[in-house]
């Protein structure tokens, strides 16, 4: 079954008579469109693309699956007399002044329905396609540590491996990075969100790097931490703990399991050990975007399923001190999870 034929039984679920959809990310997940103006109405019996003059030669290659529309005016507009009945569109996307626009220019008989997250609940679960691309993109990543393993991290700026991480995943054919990467030495690695800095990475402490490529379109999300030399017992101790809290949580994850309790067990690993916890949440799905559905946290609901595609990501900040992260990209299985990341968990030297 095509994406938009999965699209049309959601819309049937939610008594829907059409969907306006907007969004990009969501626009190419349904049509294969990469340019950067377009959006498409779907119906039970209708597949609608629209764009603008610039990508009419690129959407007759790419939209093979929908009727393509010439653009005469604002593609709002055009797409708006297109809709009928209780049509959906996405509200996490369509700004109020849009909004009032689509209202202004549907039929009469035509009512909006605030209807995001639709096209992002297709797209959380993974076609085998997909699968292979993020595979491709984690492998690349992959070989992106290896590279670092084997060129050293001290006495370089945490600015200049930051540099060499994004030429070596584009020399090693990803797309481009997913983010910029995260490299942060001891203080800075506290941060979970950390800049790199041009401040030279020491001997004897924690680095935190955080990075992945994007392959096909579809996103990898890694990261590793590794040390400069012999380390303070407490962050040996600190690594020990959120090694441990990955592996459980690892351990758990399947089709079915809840969201927010693996969040829990994780985090209650680390607090009994060390008595302290981390901010983010324990993991977060990956794909067309480097952040979408599903995510493990506290306050997330309901439970993983089979293909889904999620990292699994606890952590250790100790403000002023160090940062400790373990990131794995998972697939979802029904009886498991399949770890796409290969490089190695065991705390690894690198001077
Ligand atoms: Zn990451
Ligand atoms: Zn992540």
């Amino acid at each position: 079954m095509s994406r938009a034929d999965r699209l049309v039984e959601l819309l049937r679920e939610r008594e829907l008579d059409s969907l306006l959809v907007t969004d990009l990310v969501n626009v190419r997940y349904l049509t294969g469109f990469t340019g950067t103006n377009g959006a498409c109405v779907v119906t039970p019996d209708e597949r609608l693309f629209l764009t603008d003059s610039r990508y009419t030669e690129l959407s007759k290659q790419q939209v093979t699956d929908f009727e393509l529309l010439e653009a005469s005016q604002a593609l709002l507009g055009e797409l708006a007399a297109r809709l009928r009945g209780r049509a959906g569109f996405d509200d996490a996307d369509l700004s109020v002044k849009a909004h009032a626009k689509l209202a202004s220019e549907v039929p009469a008989e035509v009512e909006l329905v605030a209807a995001g997250g639709l096209v992002e609940e297709l797209r959380a679960v993974k076609e085998p396609g997909e699968v292979d691309a993020m595979r491709a993109a984690t492998k690349i990543a992959d070989a992106a540590y290896s590279e670092l393993q084997g060129a050293g991290l001290v006495g370089r700026t945490e600015r200049e491996v930051a540099r060499s991480i994004v030429r070596f995943l584009e020399d090693s054919g990803a797309d481009e990075v997913s983010f910029p990467p995260i490299v942060a030495a001891a203080d800075n690695g506290a941060l979970p969100h950390a800049v790199p800095r041009d401040v030279e990475i020491p001997a004897g402490t924690l680095v935190v790097i955080d990075l992945g490529a994007r392959l096909d379109g579809y996103c990898s999300d890694c990261t590793r931490t590794f040390a400069t030399g012999s380390l303070p017992d407490r962050q040996v101790e600190a690594y020990e703990a959120v090694h441990i809290a990955q592996r459980l949580a690892l351990d758990e994850i399947r089709a079915g399991t809840s969201c927010k309790e693996v969040d829990a067990d994780a985090r209650e690993v680390i607090e009994s050990r060390l008595g302290v916890t981390f901010d983010h949440g324990l993991g977060h799905g990956v794909g067309l975007e480097v952040h979408e559905g599903p995510r493990l946290a506290r306050t997330a609901e309901g439970a993983l399923e089979a293909g889904n595609a999620v990292t699994v990501e606890p952590g250790v900040y100790v403000p002023g001190e160090f940062g400790i992260r373990i990131e794995d990209l998972v697939i979802v299985t029904e009886s498991s999870c399949d770890i796409l990341t290969g490089f190695p968990k065991e705390l690894v030297t690198v001077n």
